[in-house]
């Protein structure tokens, strides 16, 4: 592998008095999916770029994931799961009842397929096309991971693969070097102030800057602000580190309109990469109450993980508990659980007593185990009265094959009766990350209050992701990775066009 200095396009460095210059022709805040596609983008159009990267490492938070959105591409026909732009452009809309700029999401979704090729001749393989869950289109293209395993930080085997296209194609990659702020003079956006490796201020002056910091899911002061939200408190998100909104920050103080943030909304138990197979089980659609001890949603759902986030976020304290029992327990183990995904397998199942035993033995705070109602109760602090009535209910409409309050579908309706111990999570809101902060267009360009572009400033990725509306779309799964890549495609078309047009 060569070394990132022998691999640098000659950029023409200036040591001024004080601080170091580096002159480019666009500057790229960060190295996440986003960041990557932008500064392949630039260099295929024969441009040079700088990226700064915070971490000692590309990819962000993509390092984690398994793979990006495509619609009707190749590798989906060839699995007989296509589906068409048309169709996933109306169900989009409709999802987000069209409050979201469709020019934008048609843009993406329109350029999915070829990004997917563009990927693949840059040597990314693809495991197949997926569903997240049953109910949702197989758009998710999973990325072939290098262990053969399909799984979690698979998609990282493609930011190595993209982080060498862009050195290739001459982008100088700086690490460890955050970016501290914008600097814009006679209204345009001409460069980005930093802070490099050894400590030293330095600045990138460029013909374009392009801002994909991730959004704001590590930055607690502003998820409060945000979102009323308390991080390891009511809020257990991934907490990827370094993303903590300075892209946002830098872009909203440059004078981009502040817009459409909100959370990639899950549900998972707290700290839950120690405990995914307790999670990965009792996330099954049996009998979920919220502290008062009723039930508050059609458990059927609880595979879109967006519904059922949204559903425990109405819940006091932004949490549910979600009860089985040892005789379930023993059927999935048998026959397979109710709710099948890549995410959360049904191999848990197998090694679930293990990891369950261990916390207990732990004391791990949000897993239940009780031999009667009463203790169950009182482990959850649930009035004991109100959780029998509600159990007898539930396990009436099991009797009964109806559901009467829910109509949650008789295929999933287990009676809870303790055999084998009552088993429970607490299950709260969380997230993938926080996504939008500013508004760009198709061209990827940051638009100010008015929503006129700001001269010279283009966003992508997470920063800038607002096709969503009040809730994440996972009906569409790889949707965050997907808009990533894509719109940083499309702000590397928009830099450069915007060079190209301004160089005569
Ligand atoms: C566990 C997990 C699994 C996921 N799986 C999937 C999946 O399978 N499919 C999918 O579609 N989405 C998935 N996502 C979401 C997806 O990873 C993100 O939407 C995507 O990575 C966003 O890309 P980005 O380039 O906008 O930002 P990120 O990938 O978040 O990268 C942002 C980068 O900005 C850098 N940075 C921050 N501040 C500065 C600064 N001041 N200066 C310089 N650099 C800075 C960070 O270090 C980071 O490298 C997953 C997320 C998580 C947490």
């Amino acid at each position: 592998m060569r070394n990132n200095r022998n691999n640098r396009q000659k950029q023409e460095e200036e040591e001024t008095k004080d601080m170091k210059v580096i002159n480019t022709d666009v500057a790229i805040v960060a190295g996440g999916p986003a960041g990557l596609a932008a500064a392949i983008t630039i260099g295929e159009r024969g441009l040079k770029s700088v990226i700064l990267e915070k971490s000692s490492s590309t990819g962000g938070a993509a390092n984690m994931g398994m793979g990006p959105l495509g619609i009707d591409t190749k590798i989906q026909k060839a699995n007989f799961n296509d589906i068409s732009v048309r169709e996933a452009l109306d169900l989009h809309m409709k999802y987000t009842h069209f409050n979201v700029d469709m020019d934008l999401v048609q843009a993406y979704f329109n350029k999915s397929a070829d990004t997917i090729e563009w990927l693949e001749e840059m040597g990314v393989e693809f495991a197949g096309s997926f569903r997240y869950f049953k109910e949702s289109a197989a758009t998710w293209h999973i990325v072939k991971p290098e262990n053969g395993v399909i799984g979690p930080r698979a998609a990282s085997a493609m930011i190595k693969i993209m982080t060498e296209r862009a050195k290739e194609l001459g982008c100088d990659i700086l690490l460890e070097t955050p970016a501290t702020g914008l600097i814009k003079e006679d209204e345009k956006v001409c460069g980005v102030k930093a802070t490099d490796s050894t400590g030293e201020e330095i600045e990138v002056r460029a013909k374009a800057v392009i801002v994909a910091t991730g959004g704001f899911g590590n930055n607690k002061e502003m998820v409060e602000e945000e979102f009323g939200l308390h991080l390891a408190e009511d809020f257990f998100p991934f907490m990827i580190p370094g993303i903590t909104g300075d892209g946002l920050r830098m872009m909203w103080e440059a004078g981009a309109a502040k817009f459409g943030a909100n959370i990639e909304a899950i549900y998972q138990l707290p700290d839950n990469l120690n405990w995914c197979l307790l999670d990965a089980v009792l996330r099954q659609p049996n009998l979920l109450i919220n502290q008062f001890g009723e039930r508050f949603m059609n458990e059927e759902y609880m595979g879109n993980t967006t519904y059922t986030g949204n559903a425990i976020h109405m819940q006091p304290g932004n949490y549910g508990y979600c009860i089985m029992d040892g005789a379930i327990l023993r059927e999935y183990k048998k026959n397979g659980p109710d709710i099948v995904d890549i995410v959360h397998p049904a191999d848990a199942f197998l090694e679930f007593d293990g990891q369950a035993a261990q916390a207990v033995e732990q004391g791990y705070p949000y897993y239940y185990e009780a031999d009667t109602v009463e203790e169950l109760a009182e482990k959850l602090d649930i009035d004991p009265e109100v959780l029998q009535d509600t159990i007898d209910e539930y396990n009436e409409y099991c009797a009964a094959g109806v559901d009467k309050k829910f109509y949650k579908r008789q295929e999933f309706l287990h009676p809870i009766t303790g055999k084998g111990k009552y088993l429970a999570g607490r299950f709260y809101l969380a997230a993938y990350g926080t996504v939008g902060g500013v508004r760009i267009n198709k061209y990827g360009e940051v638009l100010d209050e008015d929503q006129y572009p700001i001269e010279g400033l283009y966003s992508a990725g997470s920063d800038a992701n607002t096709i969503y509306g009040d809730s994440y779309n996972f009906t569409l799964p790889g949707n965050t990775m997907g808009f990533a890549l894509n719109s940083g495609r499309m702000a590397g078309e928009g830099a450069a066009d915007y060079i190209e047009d301004t160089a005569e």
